[in-house]
Formats: C-alpha cells, structure tokens, sequence
C-alpha cells in the first residue's frame, strides 16, 4: 500500500486561496482587498527608499562575507529592535534583562515565543492561550503545533462593530490566575480595533492582578498610526507596570520587508540572572529549529535602526504608508455617507486603526462583492486598506452600497 494513503487533504490557506482567485480574474477593474501587504497608489508593491538606500550601502561592503550569524542573530539588530519596541529608555532594558531572538519574522517570533512556554511556562492546570474572537487564523495553529490550547477571548463586538470591552474584562477576570493572554500591540488584526489608552490601563490593572502573562504581537509598529512610539504605547505601559511578558516583533510591514523575514522576539524578565537562563534556553531551541537565523535582512534593518539619518528617513517611509491608508479611510467614509448616502453609520471605517478594516458586512454580502464585482476580501468582511486607491475606491464605494442597501 502507498505510505501517505492515509494522509488526509488540508483545505487552502484561504488567503492564498483569495489572491489566486483574484489573479485569475481578467475583469478590468477587479479589486483585491484580501491582502496583507502595502500597495502604493497604483497597487504595487512598494520598495522603501531607505530599504533601497540601505541594500546599496550592503552592495558596496567588500568586508560583508556570507557566514552564519549567532544562534539568537546579529546583535546590533535584536538591540536596536528591543529599543524600539520596548523604548530605550525602559528600565527593563537599562536593567538588561531582555532576551532577545532574531527570528524568521513574526510568524517566527511567535513560534519561538509558543515553543519556549511550551516547555519552560509555569502552567496553572493544562497548557492554554487566550486569543481574541477573532484573531489572526495563524495564532490558533502556531499554538496547537507546540500542544497549547487556543482558547477565546470576547474582543469584537458586532453590535457596535467596536471593542467589546466588558466582555474583554471579564474574560481577563474570569480565566485562572497566570493564564497567558495574547494581546495585540496595535493595529488589530482582523478588526483594526485597538483599546484606548485608558481601556489598555484598566486591561493592565486586571492582568497584574490576575498574574497573567502576556503574549504581545507586535507586527505592525508604525502602520498604525503613522508613529512608531505611539504604536508601542501599550508594550511600554506593561513593561513600566512591571508586568511579565513577551513581544513578538515583525519588520514585515513597517519596512517592507515581508520576503526578508525580519524579525524578533523579545522576553522580559525580572531580573538579569533570570534573562540569563531564559536566553540560553532559547538558543537551545533556536539552535534545533532554525540553528542560526538568515542574515540579508537582518542588515538592513540594523543599518536602517543604527543610522541617525536613515532612521529619520524610514520614519518619513512609514508616515507615508500609513497616511495613505488613513487617507483611504477618510475618504471611503466620505464617499459612503456624504456622496452615497449608504444605509448604516460607517463610523467604524474611520475609527479602526492599520492596515484592515471590519467593515461589518455579513457573509453573503462578501460573497457578493466577490462574485458579481469581483471585489476580493474574506468572508468576515475584513478589507485590506492598502488595497484601495485613488482608481478603485469610487467602484468599491459603490458596490458596496449596492449590496448593503
Ligand atoms: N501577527 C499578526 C497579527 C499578523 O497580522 C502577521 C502578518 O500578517 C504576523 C503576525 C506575522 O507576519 P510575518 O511573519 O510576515 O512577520
């Protein structure tokens, strides 16, 4: 008999399943709003000037060779990126008790982050996660690969197409002490609803009293609002709290970066002693999973994080990735209450943060805009901002209201 007839088939990714449809489509003026990645105002993918500017300086090193870089990656990225995240200034990392990971991006990085509680995690009763309903579909699969179980959290609230904070408390509330909660940092995605500052403090106060731990997911620093400190608000707020925690970092997004595979993760611990440990055993896991992480992409960021000018320069990069999806919020809300009048308060579209947005159709509305206007986005409703334009937003605005109305 055939050694694999038992292996049953895996449904598609339904992302790349959404993109190949979309690419196979030979209507004219076909949207693709399924997307996670930057398009610029002609939907193309957008390489950043300082990734450009960065790649020649790399070019033009003779002293660059193609050896193996540390276990746990090249240290003048994972520094820089720690500071970024968690702040220069932080006292955990004056106190240098963050360990740091280059990993193959964020999906990497909460792998890594998934495998270390896997093993070395305190567990209060059988090992689980606390993920926000919904949440991106790959957290649910890194978890249950390493034998944690996902549970939910209540996070979105389709009555006010916003957060459901209450439900978010008690959920906070009501798990054993020391669960782990995974927390987005900003830009949530699928929802692109973030807690306000004040809802992230009350959420803090329940977590230190509970002894949770937090699982942050960092992967869009700087999309969001535009400000890469803004952005890291909440990370910076629970580690001056003092709370225990990790981040998962990705420079997909916000550099541009998503084939480099550039990212970190980032433990906090209490004290330098204890880093010590946990960055050791990380490395015995880094070592039997990747054994030593890839190296292009690593440099860039290092040079574009280290450089004073560069820096500025990639801040100015971001601000034009994220006005430009803020502008195409702005003006979808125009469009649809002023111009069209569409039924419905589409307040929401203006108020989420970041590369999606729920727009809070139902799923036969999706289908449609799928199948009659050849409009591609998931069945949730979930749009990518980036993957509207100065061309293609008027037809969406319209078939939108078409199927709503
Ligand atoms: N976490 C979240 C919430 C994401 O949306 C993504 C990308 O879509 C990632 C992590 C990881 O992306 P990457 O592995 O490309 O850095």
């Amino acid at each position: 008999a055939e050694l694999w007839q038992n292996v049953p088939l895996a449904p598609p990714d339904s992302i790349f399943q959404l993109t190949a449809a979309y690419k196979a489509d030979t209507f004219k003026n076909k949207v693709n709003l399924g997307v996670g990645a930057y398009r610029d105002n002609d939907n193309k993918p957008w390489v950043l000037p300082v990734v450009k500017k960065a790649t020649s300086i790399l070019l033009n090193d003779e002293a660059l060779d193609h050896e193996y870089l540390p276990i746990l990656g090249l240290k003048d990225f994972t520094s820089a990126a720690a500071k970024l995240i968690i702040g220069s200034d932080s006292p955990a990392i004056k106190e240098d008790r963050v360990v740091s990971a280059q990993t193959i991006s964020g999906t990497g990085a909460n792998h890594l982050g998934a495998l270390f509680l896997s093993k070395f995690y305190k567990w209060n009763g059988p090992a689980k996660v606390y993920l926000s309903n919904p949440t991106w579909a790959n957290h649910h699969a890194i978890f249950k690969n390493v034998g944690i179980e996902p549970v939910d959290y209540a996070y979105y609230d389709p009555k006010t197409i916003g957060l459901d904070f209450n439900g978010f408390i008690e959920a906070l509330k009501n798990a054993p002490d020391r669960s782990v909660f995974l927390l987005h940092a900003c830009a949530h995605n699928p929802t692109g609803i973030d807690p306000t500052q004040e809802q992230w403090k009350a959420i803090a106060e329940v977590i230190g009293a509970k002894k949770h731990y937090s699982f942050f997911d960092c992967a869009y620093q700087g999309f969001a609002s535009g400000d890469l400190d803004k952005d890291a608000w909440a990370v910076r707020y629970f580690v001056e709290q003092g709370l225990p925690l990790l981040v998962c970092q990705s420079f997909a997004k916000n550099a541009g970066l998503y084939g480099e595979r550039v990212g970190a993760l980032h433990i906090v611990s209490s004290d330098r002693e204890t880093a010590n440990r946990v960055g050791s055993q990380v490395s015995v896991l880094q070592r039997s999973e990747i054994s030593n992480p890839p190296s292009h992409g690593a440099r860039l960021v290092s040079l574009i994080l280290n450089d004073a000018g560069l820096f500025e320069e990639w801040k100015r990069d971001i601000q034009t990735m994220a006005g430009r999806i803020i502008d195409m919020r702005k003006e979808l809300h125009r469009l649809l209450t002023e111009e069209l009048r569409t039924p419905g308060n589409w307040d929401h579209i203006v108020n989420q943060i970041g590369m999606f947005s729920f727009t809070g159709i139902q799923p036969e509305q999706s289908k449609a805009l799928v199948e009659k206007s050849h409009i591609y986005l998931t069945g949730n409703g979930r749009i990518s901002m980036a993957g509207l334009n100065s061309h293609n937003i008027r037809y969406f605005a319209g078939e939108l209201d078409g199927v709503v109305r």
